[in-house]
């Protein structure tokens, strides 16, 4: 998600700047900009949405000179993709520009305190936040940047990689982590800053990476100084790093795909950030504290989507069915838009899109609004379409989505709506104190999990290469994991091109059963929960027609494993968490198979990541 880059040394610091963050395209974002001190020491800033190109026209005929600067990629999180909104943010005298990774979640608090001294704000922006507390430090406590800095990162509650300038001081930039990446390469007698190592390979590949709440001091002609918030100095860790130049843009993996996988448990953890507590003993959606009212008192909910968000909303519908007691219906937008739905102002419609761009969604949404239901957007996209059309919504912080077939996105929603099941449930006192402090607790280890079973990446893959051959492919799951078997279903055949039909597991002896002989593979999702027994039976409903299963289970399973064919072990997870653990192996086999048949994973024939018409 979005990206950092800086520079301090001898060379000219503007095409160093510019080329870092064309390698870190990759990671997606909205708009661009940068700050160089030039040779004259003034502090000038350029800022374009759009992509680096767009900076690049901007800035054309200004004066790029200089051998210190910072630069930014933005993925919008506080305030729509625009110029006044994108990095570097000036502080109020124009002598500090800040650039910053990640969520100030006490923004509010800060700016309110801020604008009572009398601080104005040109951006939405959390991170101008950040720089005006900066500035606010410099002018009331210390003269000394590095101490303000330090003052005021005690203040935040958040994530951040940040690197600032000060005009008066240009021969520094000071740069800091929390939860967000950040990486210092050491040149001859210069360093490089950015979110990770593919922009700074090419100059040196003597790194640091820099560990939470950790400061890196970069002063021309002196060594890199790392120290604390509390100014302690801490000995940094210098690393040798090897990249395949070829390989930068997608952070190392072979596709984005692949990449997007990967990025799950970070993903997750960031989706949760100041929505559920470190202790796991509350949950808050900003959404249902403003809406309460209007969301409790509903006749019922709809949920309408498309594709894999459409895969979500059945599992949504599961949760807040269970937590809630609320009826859901969910509804394709392309049927609901045509189909005279009876809704009514009782109703609140959800809509859930990764782009916040499905020309579908988009067009239920205008027709559930014109019969005066209230919507929420669930989207990924920040200042996308889909989240100005809502009355209120929750973004899904996923970052980037680049890969045609969806993976983070998914799980992300998934957590997102899991969230608001246990908050509604929360609000309407359904749930107790314990058992909702069980499954926050297990939401909050999630990302761990996710990270211990992506270890069976190499299982899965040969597992997959067995499986080129198959022209057809089955896959069932019960309960919280039918539409698991869905979306796994559709990942393969989306990259790979292989049918593939996704069933509740009892639903095969009503047809699909029929299909099965000794070439048929079947994925059977059958962890443990209170379908176990079921599964098992029609476990052996395949293997009584010679079927080939391959079955995702839960640790420590020794009874699937003596009858299925292959037997992948999985995390154990609670079962209504069961999706967030199950649809990850399933992506990783459909990536396998489409990679091993030398498909073009990242952009499948036929499809488009954005769906913007009907
Ligand atoms: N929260 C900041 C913003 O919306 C930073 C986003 C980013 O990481 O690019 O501007």
């Amino acid at each position: 998600m979005c990206g950092i880059v800086g520079y301090i040394g001898g060379r000219e610091a503007y095409p160093i700047l510019i080329k870092g963050l064309k390698r870190l395209e990759y990671r997606g974002y909205d708009s661009a900009g940068l700050a160089l001190i030039d040779h004259s020491e003034s502090l000038n800033v350029y800022k374009a949405k759009g992509k680096v190109s767009d900076l690049e026209n901007a800035v054309e005929k200004n004066d790029t000179t200089g051998n210190i600067g910072i630069a930014h990629t933005r993925w919008a999180t506080h305030g729509e993709p625009c110029q006044a909104n994108a990095h570097p943010h000036y502080s109020a005298s124009e002598t500090l520009a800040l650039i910053h990774n990640g969520i100030i979640e006490n923004y509010a608090s800060l700016k309110e305190n801020l604008q009572e001294r009398g601080y104005e704000f040109k951006s939405n922006t959390d991170t101008e936040v950040l720089v005006q507390l900066i500035e606010y430090f410099k002018n009331t406590e210390t003269k000394d940047l590095l101490t303000a800095v330090q003052l005021a990162l005690r203040e935040v509650i958040g994530a951040y990689a940040i690197a600032v300038l000060d005009k008066n001081q240009p021969n520094l930039i000071i740069a800091a982590r929390k939860s967000s990446p950040l990486v210092v390469g050491i040149g001859e007698d210069d360093f490089f800053l950015a979110s990770d190592a593919t922009p700074i390979v090419e100059y040196t590949d003597k790194v640091v990476y820099l560990n939470d709440e950790e400061i890196a001091v970069l002063k021309k002609g002196e060594k890199l100084k790392v120290v604390n918030l509390y100014n302690e100095e801490i000995t940094a860790k210098e690393q040798i790093v090897k990249l395949n130049i070829g390989q930068l843009e997608k952070g190392g993996f072979p596709h984005f795909m692949l990449k997007e996988i990967y990025d799950q448990p970070e993903c997750i953890r960031d989706c949760m950030r100041g929505r559920i507590n470190m202790e796991g003993t509350n949950v808050i959606l900003s959404a249902i504290i403003d809406h309460k009212e209007r969301l409790l008192n509903a006749r019922r909910f709809i949920i309408v989507a498309c594709g894999t968000s459409w895969h979500a909303a059945l599992i949504g519908k599961h949760l807040i069915e269970s937590f809630c007691r609320i009826p859901v219906s969910v509804e394709y937008a392309s049927e609901f838009r045509y189909s005279d739905p009876v809704v009514s102002s009782e109703d609140v419609v959800f809509a859930i899109s990764q782009s916040g761009e499905t020309a579908d969604t988009l067009a239920a949404i205008e027709l559930a609004k014109s019969k005066g239901a209230f919507i929420y957007g669930i989207c990924n996209a920040v200042g996308s379409s889909i989240p100005r059309a809502t009355h209120t919504g929750s973004y899904i912080h996923v970052g980037p989505e680049i890969g045609v077939a969806s993976t983070k996105a998914f799980t992300g929603q998934v957590t997102v709506l899991a969230i608001l099941a246990l908050s509604l449930a929360k609000e309407k006192q359904l749930i107790s104190q314990n058992d909702l402090e069980i499954i926050l607790k297990e939401l909050l280890i999630i990302p761990d999990k996710m990270a211990a079973l992506l270890q069976k990446n190499a299982e899965i893959a040969n597992l997959s290469a067995i499986f080129t051959y198959a022209t057809n492919f089955i896959y069932l799951g019960r309960g919280y994991c039918y539409p698991v078997a869905l979306e796994g279903a559709l990942k393969l055949k989306e990259i790979s091109y292989i049918h593939a039909e996704g069933y509740p597991a009892a639903e095969m002896k009503h047809g699909p059963i029929a299909l099965i002989d000794a070439e048929m593979p079947v994925v059977v999702i059958a962890t443990q929960n209170g379908m176990y027994e079921k599964m098992l039976s029609n476990i052996q409903e395949i293997k009584a027609r010679k079927g080939k299963v391959i079955a995702f289970v839960t640790e420590g399973d020794n009874v699937i494993s003596q009858i299925a064919d292959y037997c992948i072990e999985l995390p154990e997870t609670i079962e209504c968490l069961d999706p967030l653990i199950t649809s990850i192996p399933l992506q990783l086999l459909a990536y396998h198979i489409a990679a091993c048949k030398g498909k073009n994973v990242d952009q499948p024939r036929n499809l488009a990541k954005s769906v913007t018409v009907e």
